[in-house]
């Protein structure tokens, strides 16, 4: 392996609790080399599920969180000048794409559309990258793998995926754990005992509730983990959820006072 790469092999297992046969879904499509598109509400578990997964397949993992700024030079790279003159940097697609690994794009829909340029010739039968700034077509290495993530609750119409783009991948839909399970997560993840991490889920449950009424996102998984957290840390129930769960969360006084009623009833 490139030593490029080394150093982005995934040593340990992270801890991942599956919750249908999304594991065995994602080995198969990466077996053949599809492209894959994670759906779901942000904190649910894409990126660790991802890290897994990368930790299993034994693949060099190379994450890129995207945002509305980033252009398709970001990904591909871009010639910068040194003390030895103009020299080219390969950006993390070109890395993952010439010397093999997963490349996972974090909420792909949020970059500029130039980058759905790159990105078909790469998930079709040719599997190239042109970077036409260098005059270069790179095949790609037959480790690599392209995985994005795509949160479909707050997307507009504008920022959608196009058809054209999201017809060449997989997709699996991720949404918040099983209730038993999410309180397993949580006391894993945060060390508070399972008592307790029942009744930051019991919060949780009841503030998705008010998802599309107010709210645009519940209270996710990762807001669970910091709350409990938090507690681990020997601070109390009302402020570690006030920190971690309710402030950040919304900005509206009467949401928020719903939310603390939430905690209230729990703690
Ligand atoms: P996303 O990428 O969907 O925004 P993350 O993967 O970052 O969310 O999840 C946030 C946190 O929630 C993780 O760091 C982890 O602590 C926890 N988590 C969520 N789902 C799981 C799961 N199925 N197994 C283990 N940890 C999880």
């Amino acid at each position: 392996m490139h030593e490029k790469l080394q150093s982005l092999i995934i040593e340990d297992e992270p801890y991942y609790r599956s919750s249908g046969n999304e594991v065995a879904l994602f080995s198969a499509a990466m077996k053949r080399k599809l492209p894959m598109i994670l759906k779901g509400p942000t904190g649910c578990g894409k990126t660790r599920f991802v890290e897994h997964m990368a930790w299993r397949l034994k693949l060099p993992l190379i994450t890129m969180a995207c945002n509305e700024d980033m252009t398709a030079s970001d990904l591909v790279g871009r010639w910068l000048l040194d003390a030895e003159g103009t020299q080219w940097h390969d950006g993390p697609l070109t890395t993952a794409v010439r010397y093999g690994g997963l490349c996972y794009l974090d909420e792909v829909v949020e970059a500029r559309q130039d980058t759905t340029v790159v990105i078909h010739p790469l998930t079709d039968d040719r599997r190239i990258l042109p970077l036409d700034k260098r005059g270069e077509v790179v095949k790609a290495h037959p480790d690599f793998r392209l995985v994005v993530s795509y949160n479909p609750g707050y997307q507009s119409a504008a920022k959608d995926m196009k058809q054209s783009t999201r017809q060449r991948f997989g997709a699996i839909d991720f949404d918040f754990l099983p209730q038993a399970v999410e309180v397993e997560v949580v006391a894993h993840e945060s060390g508070v005992t399972p008592e307790i991490a029942t009744r930051l889920v019991s919060v949780a449950t009841q503030s998705r509730a008010l998802r599309g009424r107010g709210l645009d996102e519940g209270i996710s998984t990762r807001m669970l983990v910091h709350s409990g957290s938090l507690i681990s840390e020997g601070i109390s129930p009302h402020d570690a959820c006030a920190l971690a769960m309710t402030a950040p969360l919304t900005d509206d006084p009467d949401l928020q006072a719903a939310m603390s009623g939430f905690v209230e009833a729990q703690f």
